[in-house]
């Protein structure tokens, strides 16, 4: 993996990038899509590819319990199972994992329901999390090292060590013991990559809470170690003030010649607010998730398509837009798929708002350019 960093602008620490991969090229800042088991819900693949979108996110912790890595390696890794041959992210089941353990914050945002599916974690130790899989009942151990082959086996472009991911509410001990376990789990997940790197890069994942002290500790620990970019992730406080709070203190410490990663966050008010502090690439199941609730995203604003304004407008989401859902439905065709909870209403939406999101990040690497941002 290469980076290239094309432009600084002069108004913030908001930058223009290129991240070279072996499945092709990344411009950021940009948006990545959220695809947990191997696709964004409702659409295939080569309809992925095709609204442009340059990375996509699975996770390993599903991936792992269904179809299971040999599965994927027999296919010949998870580009070839999937149809994909544009840049793929996976992440190293530890948010899951520790999500099943402890609910709280990060349960609210990506992993509601887990618990009602029975899965349990049944020890957490120094060497990893031992857990019952919620789909048969099987127990699992997820280690540094068996995260790592996993993410070997999927041959994913860019992986992500084993962290913990503690809760938000604990004291600054139970924080700072946790992230000596989380630091010594990421640099055993190096050394099992660096075994045989067969062309993928990993990403370090920066932790410390909402504590500036702990948040600079790791910054400085882990980009000692030879990591080939930086994802921020754990607790990001409980709003956005406090998020944005953090990443000011954190991002500075981040090495300007490689690549970084923002975990989980990219709704559009994020996005503004953290573009200019320099992050370069932003995960999240916001865009797909609003869609197949009828909430489409447009320069006006979102717009709820079962509101009763929409059954006779005869216009596209929005004028300009050239997704294929713009190209060739009215909102009146949309509002009717939605409340006739046809199943192609979701496919429709989600091809307009993740068009949406491709358009959004190119207009903004344009006002980069320009030093507009
Ligand atoms: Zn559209």
């Amino acid at each position: 993996m290469k980076f290239e960093l094309l432009h600084q602008s002069k108004k913030s620490r908001a930058r223009i990038g290129r991240i070279h991969t072996p499945h092709g090229i990344i411009d950021t800042p940009n948006f990545v899509a959220v695809g947990t088991n191997g696709t964004l819900k409702a659409l295939d693949n080569r309809m992925v590819s095709s609204i442009g979108l340059q990375l996509m996110f699975c996770n390993t912790y599903h991936l792992l319990l269904q179809p299971g890595v040999d599965v994927i390696r027999e296919a010949g890794g998870i580009h070839k199972f999937i149809n994909r041959n544009l840049p793929i992210i996976t992440d190293s089941g530890g948010f899951q994992v520790f999500s099943l353990a402890y609910g709280g914050v990060a349960d609210e945002i990506k992993s509601k329901g887990m618990k009602k599916h029975g899965g349990s974690v049944l020890k957490i130790s120094d060497d990893g999390v031992l857990f019952r899989s919620y789909r048969d009942g099987r127990k699992v151990l997820l280690t540094p090292e068996t995260s790592v082959l996993a993410q070997k086996a999927l041959g994913s472009d860019i992986i992500i060590p084993f962290d913990e991911l503690p809760p938000y509410h604990i004291s600054q001990g139970e924080l700072r013991r946790s992230l000596d376990r989380t630091h010594n789990w990421e640099k055993r997940s190096l050394e099992a990559h660096l075994k045989n790197p067969q062309g993928q890069a990993m990403y370090a994942v920066i932790h410390g809470g909402v504590n500036p002290a702990l948040r600079a500790e790791s910054c400085s620990y882990l980009t000692k170690l030879p990591f080939d970019g930086f994802a921020v992730g754990g607790s990001m406080g409980k709003t956005k003030e406090e998020m944005v709070e953090m990443l000011q203190y954190t991002m500075p410490r981040l090495p300007e010649d490689k690549p970084n990663h923002l975990l989980g966050i990219a709704d559009l008010e994020s996005l503004e607010q953290c573009i200019p502090l320099g992050i370069d690439t932003f995960d999240s199941s916001y865009p797909t998730k609003a869609a197949r609730h009828g909430t489409l995203l447009t320069k006006r604003g979102p717009l709820k398509i079962t509101r009763g304004v929409y059954s006779n407008l005869f216009e596209p989401i929005e004028e300009g837009c050239s997704c294929l859902t713009c190209q060739e439905y009215s909102l009146a065709y949309l509002h009717h798929l939605f409340k006739a909870k046809e199943l192609t209403a979701m496919t429709l939406a989600s091809i307009h708002n993740l068009h949406f999101m491709v358009e959004y990040m190119n207009d903004y690497r344009d006002m980069i350019t320009k030093d507009l941002v």
